[in-house]
């Protein structure tokens, strides 16, 4: 049976204390709900920077099909000039003229189709250059919103960091005041033991896995030294006894 002085093993306790406090922390680390939100608007202005790409896409689109629609009413238009101005001369021979205004009238029904057209493309350029700065209005407000949640988050973590300095601290300062032999069996018994290795032995009641003690295990507790370290029978803790014990 291994042996250390009854007031280390007491102070397993203060060690044990002071490891769920780390093993507390590190599950902060580890969920921190901002960093969950991080996430979620992350992915969701990934969503709309995707869609404001293909909303961009649609203004060059729009912007190009307009600059067509412009340059075909022009030149049908500049061509019913020339028409126009050729028949205001009245030089030519009555058919070249009567073919002329026969071409002006079909370039006239032609221009009404094709400004039509370019009125079409326009207000489809201004639907999407609308979406598009909605879209780059609510990107915007993402960044926004995504630099204030990292901010807080970075508060919190720096707060967990904060606190873990202190415990690791307080850690050093209790290890080193218990025999090294006994540290090391204790953190042999903690580690497959979800990081509790040492229990208080409370009223009879092993406070490592909260069961009661037989009655022979609480004789051999009994005949047991105050030097003996002493396991739970159940969970195989180091179990810690005081004036608390019930023994
Ligand atoms: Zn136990």
């Amino acid at each position: 049976m291994p042996k250390a002085p009854a007031i280390d093993q007491q102070k397993l306790l203060d060690l044990q204390a002071v490891d769920i406090r780390l093993a507390q922390l590190a599950h902060r680390r580890a969920t921190v709900p901002e960093q969950a939100e991080l996430d979620s608007l992350l992915a969701e202005r990934r969503r709309v920077g995707d869609v404001l790409v293909a909303a961009r896409t649609l203004v060059s689109d729009g912007e190009r099909a307009v600059a067509k629609a412009e340059a075909d009413v022009a030149q049908v238009r500049d061509r019913a000039a020339r028409n126009t101005a050729r028949l205001n001369a009245g030089s030519g021979s009555a058919k070249d003229l009567q073919g002329l205004q026969h071409e002006l009238e079909s370039l006239v029904r032609r221009q009404g189709v094709l400004e039509e057209a370019e009125l079409e493309a326009m207000e489809k350029l201004e639907q999407a250059q609308f979406a598009a700065a909605e879209l780059a209005t609510t990107d915007g407000e993402l960044a926004e919103q995504a630099e204030d949640v990292t901010r807080r988050r970075d508060a919190v973590l720096a707060e967990v960091a904060d606190e873990e300095r202190a415990a690791l601290a307080r850690r050093e300062a209790i290890a080193s005041g218990i025999e090294p032999a006994l540290v090391q069996l204790y953190e042999k018994t903690r580690a497959p033991r979800g990081g509790v290795g040492a229990a208080l032995l409370r009223s009879r009641r092993c406070e490592g896995c909260r069961l009661e003690l037989n009655a022979s295990d609480i004789a051999a507790l009994r005949a047991a030294a105050a030097d003996d370290v002493v396991f739970c029978e159940e969970c195989g803790r180091i179990l810690v006894r005081t004036g608390e014990s019930g023994l």
